[in-house]
């Protein structure tokens, strides 16, 4: 454990002896590479003739008249595979590329960043292994089909709960015992130094595009920028442009499940029993843990934000008062992902429904003059089933 990656207290390199020499070769890749010329100008081309890059700030008319104030949104779901991760998997495959690395593993839970991840190794021509939990994988199937077509394995975890977190133990396993050639492409805002540092990087394109095109059309900041925290890193990516702004009050979504109160949700910092600081898959954050230190078991409709732990840069900012955290239930993101289908034609992920859907509810305190940014981190495909069968079974 160095000093190194620390945002205050929070973060740092919590891994085994094992792993830190690539641990250590990562970072010095990483911050070799993110000034390297010809690095940048082969990511930019990524993103913009692959990915679809810049993506598109649309202002949401018809919302607006509805609920009083000016309401944009940031159109990461338009960016190919439907989700914003792909900023990320390209960044990182392409640092594996340059290291010289054959086989990009990666951990999934809901499979979105399993398929981003089998995605880019498809272009770049990396061998790709994802570690899943069982019963993600039961519940998920057309991601693991998706992966499959894309040329990756697909290696089902059947440890522990069979999700998420024994998918991550299992990769993190394995990334051990290969990482002479392998690169492990963690999905979020999560784990030891650099990855914190590094997903935040490649996904602050968001923030960048977002802010000269709010200036393009307004010619002033919001009032608010809204965005959903699973792991955060959607959220970091559109804030930290906006974060010497200190007029612009920047505002992350959790799940909250069933409700806070039952504590079936996943809500680290909204929870103030059950999200307490701790170390875990190699960063000291705030995780959602019972007084033993025993990790709960999470629960959101949303599985991208179903995770017990919070990227370190957020628990800091958090601590610091810098962005304030809010929550909505699985109700009300089923709620809003309705609003916004029907109102825009916009059939948003369930993850940025729940940014939606504060959203909606911090509109009520706006002038119609006030301007509010939403990130909506994907599109609602892969949600389809699971809301109609939500719908019906209340009607
Ligand atoms: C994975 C995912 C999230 C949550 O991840 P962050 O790291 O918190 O951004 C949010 N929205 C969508 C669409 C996702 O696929």
């Amino acid at each position: 454990m160095s000093g190194k990656g620390k945002f205050g207290e929070f973060g740092g390199t919590f891994v085994s002896e094992i792993l830190e020499a690539s641990r250590a070769e990562l970072e010095e890749g990483f911050f070799r590479l993110k000034k390297n010329k010809k690095f940048k100008k082969e990511l930019a081309e990524l993103l913009e003739k692959y990915g679809g890059r810049p993506t598109p700030l649309t202002y949401a008319e018809n919302l607006s008249k509805k609920f009083g104030c000016k309401i944009y949104l940031k159109r990461e779901d338009l960016l190919h595979s439907g989700a914003h991760k792909l900023n990320n998997c390209l960044g990182q495959a392409l640092i594996a590329k340059y290291l010289g690395k054959k086989k990009l593993i990666a951990e999934t839970g809901a499979g979105q960043h399993g398929v981003a991840t089998a995605v880019v190794g498809a272009k770049l021509g990396l061998d790709v292994d994802v570690y899943m939990g069982k019963t993600d994988a039961e519940r998920q199937k057309p991601n693991v089909f998706r992966m499959e077509l894309c040329g990756a394995k697909v290696k089902i975890v059947e440890s522990g709960s069979m999700t998420l977190k024994d998918a991550i133990n299992e990769a993190l396993r394995d990334w051990t015992a290969t990482s002479k050639n392998t690169h492990y492409l963690l999905g979020s805002v999560l784990g030891p130094h650099p990855y914190p540092l590094m997903v935040a990087h490649f996904q602050s394109v968001i923030g960048k595009e977002a802010k000269k095109q709010i200036i393009k059309e307004e010619g002033r900041f919001p009032k608010a920028v809204i965005a959903c925290v699973g792991g955060g890193s959607n959220a970091i990516g559109i804030f930290r442009q906006f974060l010497p702004e200190k007029n612009v009050e920047l505002i992350g979504v959790e799940a909250a499940g069933l409700g806070i109160s039952t504590g079936k949700h996943a809500s680290r910092f909204s929870d103030k029993k059950l999200g307490r600081k701790g170390a875990m898959h190699g960063c000291f954050t705030y995780i959602l843990q019972d007084k033993f230190g025993q990790i709960i078991n999470t629960h959101s409709v949303a599985a991208g934000l179903d995770y017990c732990a919070v990227g370190p840069e957020h628990s800091m900012l958090r601590d610091l008062g810098r962005i304030k955290y809010a929550y909505a239930t699985d109700k009300e993101a089923l709620k809003a992902f309705q609003i916004l289908s029907k109102e825009e034609g916009i059939i948003p992920a369930l993850e940025s429904a729940h940014a939606i859907a504060y959203a909606l509810k911090y509109a009520k305190k706006c002038s119609p003059k006030d301007i509010i940014l939403i990130n909506l981190s994907g599109r609602g495909d892969k949600d389809l089933e699971m809301v109609m069968k939500e719908i019906r079974c209340k009607k």
